[in-house]
């Protein structure tokens, strides 16, 4: 009975200043917010409550993609190709340099604010969304994070205002062992010479800044391994388009790098330290995959749902029968649950936390939940579902993607287990 006590006072403790400093977190981002309704002292705020700015960034994001790229999707699907008006409607609403500080041209917004702009765009369109997922949480924070005060001047301007990134690690020979990378990097005076080739390079089509892993020295293993920013016109090729399954609009080419001359200032992080920008990126990038997911099982189910309390069968609304009622009820709550999961490990990001293991859990089950709620949306829509005048088969093809790049479905489950093993270890 003591020890019950004792335990409980010394919980009861540790939870209170646990509490005051996530009040003061919570505070910080919220009681601006005119939208959360919150007063102070109300206690602390759901994973739905967003900041002023981040509901600002929402209705940004809502109108945009209801205007600008709504109008696009089918077309663009058709025609595998990405509208370059999607693209500089993209920079001129403030949506390609979202964390970047003002002072270089971006809207100084939170990682949160880039994970809401990627799930509202993934509701219309999964392929506008990982163009801007790759820009801002890939390669504008590899700059920010890691780049040097000239390259973060020279480049972070040119990202928020025209110039498409893409960031280039995958061979043919190195998908999920990614750092059994052969691109070389030769250093020649001044430059580094780059040969070699990458693949499946998303944005690469379009881009015009090129994040390049490649290694200058094969003999020291993933201790080789360097990053590089490389111009398009320093000399890359495009040597193939890709035909995919789904995100036909998103770009995604091999390159191939012929005695392409870099200059030594473009190193990008320390020579031999590019294993670390690629492990460090990856893991908070697939907070982004999980939001690109979590748009594409919400915007599937928000264009099937009212379908079933318009169509009738046997006299009653197809929604209104209880086998369709349990399904819609069962996608609905995974989709709640896979947006928990994101925006956790959004915020514990945010809250410098460790999150590896939460963002692997993430995009793991949103891709998941992306699957199923994409294919029941076309079964609840019969034999129209299934047509390509509707955006159900579109959102049912673009959702495989998600248990693919950024790391397999198998790649985040064993991240996950490497994490829980090492808690019960400990
Ligand atoms: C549309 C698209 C866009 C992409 N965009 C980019 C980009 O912009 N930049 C970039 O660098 N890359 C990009 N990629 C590459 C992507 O990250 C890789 O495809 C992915 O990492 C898987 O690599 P892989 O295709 O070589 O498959 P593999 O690694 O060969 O995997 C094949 C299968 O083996 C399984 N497997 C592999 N290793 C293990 C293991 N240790 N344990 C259990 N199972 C395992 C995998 O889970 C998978 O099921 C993109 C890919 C696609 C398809």
């Amino acid at each position: 009975m003591l020890r019950t006590l004792v335990g409980s006072a010394a919980r009861r403790q540790a939870a209170a200043s646990l509490l005051s400093g996530a009040r003061q977190r919570a505070a910080a981002r919220t009681f601006s917010s005119t939208s959360s309704g919150m007063q102070q002292g109300d206690g602390l705020p759901s994973l739905h409550t967003l900041s002023e700015e981040e509901e600002m960034m929402r209705d940004v994001v809502v109108r945009f993609a209801r205007d600008v790229v709504q109008p696009k999707v089918l077309e663009m699907d058709e025609t595998e190709t990405m509208d370059p008006q999607v693209i500089r409607g993209l920079f001129d609403a403030g949506l390609m340099g979202i964390e970047t500080p003002a002072d270089l041209g971006g809207a100084e917004a939170s990682f949160m604010s880039a994970i809401i702009a990627i799930e509202e765009l993934a509701k219309v369109d999964p392929s506008v969304s990982v163009l801007c997922d790759v820009h801002n949480t890939l390669v504008n924070t590899v700059f920010r994070t890691f780049g040097s005060e000239a390259l973060k001047a020279k480049y972070l301007p040119k990202l928020s205002a025209s110039s498409l990134g893409c960031f280039c690690l995958s061979e043919a020979a190195s998908g999920s062992d990614a750092f059994a990378l052969q691109t070389r990097a030769v250093r020649d005076g001044d430059h580094y010479v780059l040969n070699g080739s990458k693949m499946w390079i998303t944005n690469s089509n379009e881009a015009d800044v090129f994040l390049v892993f490649a290694t200058v020295d094969p003999s020291q293993g993933y201790k080789g391994i360097t990053c590089f920013v490389v111009e398009r016109d320093m000399g890359i090729t495009i040597a193939k388009k890709e035909k995919k399954l789904g995100i036909r609009a998103s770009s995604t080419c091999q390159l191939a790098f012929d005695d392409v001359r870099v200059p030594a200032e473009n190193v990008l992080g320390d020579v031999g330290k590019g294993y670390k920008i690629a492990i460090e990126i990856l893991n908070e990038g697939r907070i982004g995959i999980a939001a690109q997911m979590l748009g594409l099982a919400q915007g599937a189910f928000d264009n099937a749902m009212p379908y079933l309390f318009q169509r009738k069968q046997f006299g009653t609304r197809i929604g209104d029968f209880q086998g369709m009622q349990h399904q819609y009820a069962q996608i609905a709550t995974e989709i709640e649950a896979a947006r928990l999961l994101t925006y956790n490990a959004a915020r514990l990001k945010e809250e410098g936390k460790p999150f590896i293991k939460q963002a692997a859990m993430a995009k793991l089950y949103a891709s998941q939940v992306a699957e199923r709620a994409s294919s029941r949306a076309v079964e609840w829509m019969g034999g129209l579902g299934f047509t390509r005048e509707l955006p159900l088969e579109k959102f049912y093809r673009d959702c495989k993607i998600g248990a693919i790049y950024e790391g397999t479905s198998n790649i985040q489950l064993q991240t996950i287990a490497k994490a829980l093993a090492k808690e019960y270890q400990e």
